[in-house]
């Protein structure tokens, strides 16, 4: 079973102003509707414009989206990283 809902494409980092990284927060209701646990609780990368304005949804370079309040920002080294974001996020700075 996949929690992330519907598969997307992932996107290219090239297009992207920066990466934010963010955790989900235990107990928002994931894409599948499953309650969120301790081990869904990676941090993800996503890509941010500079636009200026609040997006209602975010997607996280593996796929995964989330509206607000279902994660926090994270800006120290912590928490357990979303393997496919990491990779896709490499790959984009390489290549
Ligand atoms: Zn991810």
């Amino acid at each position: 079973m996949n929690d992330r809902g519907p598969a997307k494409r992932p996107r290219p980092v090239e297009d992207t102003a920066s990466l934010v990284a963010a955790r989900l927060r235990r107990g928002v209701r994931l894409p599948s509707g499953r309650i969120a646990g301790e081990s869904d609780r990676q941090v993800h990368l996503f890509p941010i414009t500079t636009d200026g304005g609040i997006p209602s949804q975010l997607t996280a370079l593996c796929g995964l989206g989330i509206t607000p309040g279902m994660a926090d920002r994270i800006t120290a080294v912590l928490g357990m990283p979303c393997s496919a974001c990491l990779a896709l996020s490499v790959h984009g700075a390489t290549g």
